[in-house]
């Protein structure tokens, strides 16, 4: 048998809490999972276009001591049965477990958002066309995340979306700002240009 050849593909990367999933602090149990609702429809609109979906999260009550990897996993594994049980589908989700330097200054590892090593983790799992990827998050990390990478960057006015919106800086905002995921995924359509059904 001969591999399937690595089709490139563009990739979203989504932030988690207060994006795809509703924002508890220091989620740890996977019964506290609860879908966005325009998470589910935004992820189907890009399984059709022929999307890749990640997860891109920092999990630093890992760090913390608050919880282990295996509890992370676990809420992840769940996060991704339930969008699947309504027929959208995450090819995989990212974390950073790391704890930010004790000085708030910055990261002590190169994958704590905004630093791009979560992007560089799939990019080395999975054949990326970063050329139509975006980032969606509700957290200037996540706008700082993309524009590290030098793609479009979306706010999703869940989670912590609205109060990050108010304390947008004047310079380094967001490409575009969507109520939830579905309307920022679909002004990422009208920008790249996709409709409908698959036409990548
Ligand atoms: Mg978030
Ligand atoms: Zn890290």
């Amino acid at each position: 048998m001969t591999p399937e050849p690595a089709i490139s593909r563009p990739a979203a990367f989504l932030d988690r809490d207060g994006t795809i999933i509703e924002e508890r602090e220091y989620l740890s149990d996977p019964d506290g999972v609860e879908l966005i609702p325009g998470a589910i429809n935004g992820i189907q609109l890009l399984n059709q276009w022929g999307y890749w979906v990640f997860g891109v999260s920092n999990q630093s009550g890992v760090g913390r001591g608050y919880f282990d990897r295996d509890a992370v996993d676990a809420v992840n594994v769940r996060i991704i049965e339930r969008f699947a049980d309504e027929k959208a589908f995450i090819n995989r989700i990212y974390y950073c477990p790391h704890q930010p330097s004790s000085d708030g200054s910055g990261s002590v590892c190169d994958c704590r958002k905004p630093s791009p090593g979560l992007i560089h983790q799939a990019m080395h799992d999975y054949p990326v066309d970063l050329s139509r990827s975006f980032v969606a998050g509700d957290r200037q990390s996540d706008i700082d995340l993309g524009r590290g990478v030098g793609i479009p960057t979306a706010l999703v006015l869940t989670g912590y979306g609205r109060e990050q919106q108010r304390q947008l800086p004047e310079s380094n905002g967001p490409d575009l700002v969507g109520d939830n995921l579905l309307t920022v995924v679909e002004q990422i359509g009208k920008m790249f240009g996709l409709s409908g059904a698959s036409n990548i």
